[in-house]
């Protein structure tokens, strides 16, 4: 797609600092971390918004989210009710649809927060 950022760091024509990458999938670090982790989870192939899926992308977005606790695990936050990692407690997942839903980039992605508070997440 055109000009949508994540398509363009999906394709490493802009740069990002990825911490995960498959056929499907990219995860990286928000460039404007609202909590002291902040990643967000994308599918590497363009959908604008969680409002564009139905169930021909089941599979996808299972993926997606399956991918959370994996990155958050990796990140030091520990499962809920595992007080061994360095953050505990669990985390945030987010997907903002739409401009009421507080979406301002149009490539689907899934927040991943998380870390000792205060957040300065305000949604
Ligand atoms: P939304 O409000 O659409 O759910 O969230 C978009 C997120 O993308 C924001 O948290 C914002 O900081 C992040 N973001 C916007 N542009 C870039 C970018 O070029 N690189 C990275 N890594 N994050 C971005
Ligand atoms: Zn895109």
């Amino acid at each position: 797609m055109d000009n949508c950022i994540f398509c363009k760091i999906a394709a490493k024509q802009l740069p990002a600092n990825i911490v995960y990458e498959d056929d499907e999938l990219m995860a990286f670090k928000d460039i404007k971390p609202a909590a002291p982790i902040h990643l967000l989870v994308i599918p590497k192939k363009h959908i604008s918004s969680l409002s564009d899926c139905n169930a021909s992308h089941h599979e996808l977005l299972g993926k997606m989210l399956a991918l959370v606790p994996k990155l958050a695990a990796e990140h030091g936050i520990a499962p809920v009710g595992d007080e061994t990692g360095p953050f505990s407690g669990g985390y945030k997942t987010l997907i903002n649809t739409g401009p009421e839903g507080g979406q301002e980039v149009y490539h689907l992605h899934a927040h991943l927060l998380g870390g000792p508070r205060p957040w300065t997440l305000d949604r």
